[in-house]
């Protein structure tokens, strides 16, 4: 180990302590995400050069079975979760990659927000003991951060780019120009998409099935099926008046319209599998129009990529049409030539190698973080630095 680093590895949290990181070296991140329902904890290696960080191992906790017989996710019942998993899952992962071995990890990262707060902090006081007792520096991250830079675990994908992140808390699109500064240009002003395809599930009373409520939705519904004409409109939402120049996001008109609809009367089987296409499809193309509209007013004649990320980031129907528009704004030139990237299907939810690279890239920008940090319910992802506890090494 270079000397230097290890010099300032045992003092990282004095007092005026330099570090310097050798550019060839390598960094390996142990970390934490429980800001939902999912307990999850990988290992992650990065070098300072151009190449693409490895995901030693990464493992995560899932009790859907649990959650669909309480109709969703309930906090008492993650935090029990969490409680009863978290430990388990660390300690498998440790095993793992026991060829590294602890004292090997040069950073522990973990979600501080925005998130549950309950669950968050299980997870951070877990991360600040090992931070302690391995003597490391403590990184505590932005989980949408952390999804809008899931893509460069896996792809050379360059600031600045654009990025659309649909999950079960969120619908945002940011504008990232590094590491730290990502411009919300729209955002939702009610309930996330994910929110709204899960409750589509339930109304639909679909089964989960072990996987999650809207992407067992996807899986269920069908554009078309045995000539079925089923009467299903849904609402255009903040399409008239000054909404319709207001490039954010609206859910809870959709979601309302589905319930009424849904519970009207009784629907057949094969009617219940267009009416599922229709709503989520209806969600889908209310991004598609908001994204536009956001476009037309942000200059992106240095963008190459769209990013989508987030649970919901797994739905084909979603990247088809994400696809689809891109080409067609393009040949209206609102845009350069952009192309779309995605996570694979194992990044794209809830997971904590994302986590351990952000923690990588936030402590090769400078920071590190004060072992006093809280979580953070809200935290909008254009105030990263904005909150107390960052520490500049
Ligand atoms: P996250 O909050 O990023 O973990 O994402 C969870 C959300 O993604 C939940 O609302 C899930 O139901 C949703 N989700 C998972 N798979 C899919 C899918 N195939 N299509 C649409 N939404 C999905
Ligand atoms: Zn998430």
């Amino acid at each position: 180990m270079h000397r230097l680093y290890r010099l300032s590895n045992q003092l990282h949290y004095g007092f005026n302590c330099t570090r310097v990181i050798p550019s060839c070296r390598k960094i390996t991140s142990l970390a934490i995400e429980t800001s939902c329902d999912d307990t999850s904890v990988a290992v992650v290696q990065k070098t300072s050069s151009e190449s693409l960080p490895n995901i030693v191992c990464l493992n995560t906790h899932r009790t859907l079975s649990k959650y669909e017989m309480y109709g969703g996710i309930h906090p008492s019942i993650v935090i029990q979760e969490h409680q009863k998993n978290l430990a388990r899952v660390v300690y498998e992962t440790i095993k793992q990659s026991q060829s590294l071995g602890v004292s090997n990890y040069d950073l522990i990262t973990v979600t501080r927000g925005p998130g549950m707060l309950g669950p968050l902090a299980i997870g951070l006081n877990f991360a600040k003991g090992l931070a302690v007792g391995l003597n490391k520096p403590l990184l505590a991250i932005h989980h949408m951060q952390a999804h809008a830079l899931t893509v460069q675990l896996e792809s050379q994908i360059p600031f600045p780019f654009l990025s659309i992140l649909v999950s079960g808390g969120h619908t945002i699109l940011i504008l990232s120009r590094s590491v730290v500064a990502h411009e919300i240009l729209a955002s939702t002003t009610d309930i996330a998409v994910g929110d709204y395809l899960d409750k589509c599930a339930k109304y639909l009373e679909i089964p989960w099935n072990n996987q999650m409520p809207a992407a067992a939705l996807e899986k269920f519904a069908a554009p078309t099926l045995d000539d079925l004409n089923v009467d299903c409109n849904p609402p255009n939402p903040m399409s008239t008046g000054e909404k319709a120049h207001n490039p954010n996001f609206s859910f809870s008109g959709l979601e309302s319209y589905a319930r009424r609809l849904i519970t009207s009367k009784s629907w057949s089987f094969s009617e219940k599998k267009i009416l599922a296409y229709k709503l989520q499809e209806a969600a889908f193309k209310h991004i598609c129009q908001k994204i536009t509209k956001a476009i037309e007013s942000t200059d992106l004649s240095d963008v190459r990529f769209l990013v989508c990320s987030g649970g919901v980031a797994r739905n084909s129907v979603l990247k088809k049409m994400l696809e689809e528009l891109l080409i067609s704004l393009h040949s209206r030139g609102l845009i350069p030539e952009t192309k779309l990237v995605y996570p694979s299907l194992e990044l794209c939810s809830d997971n904590a190698a994302m986590v351990a690279y952000t923690g990588i890239r936030m402590f090769e920008e400078g920071f590190k973080s004060s072992l006093e940090v809280e979580p953070i319910r809200k935290w909008p992802i254009n105030s990263i630095l904005n909150v107390n506890g960052w520490i500049h090494r």
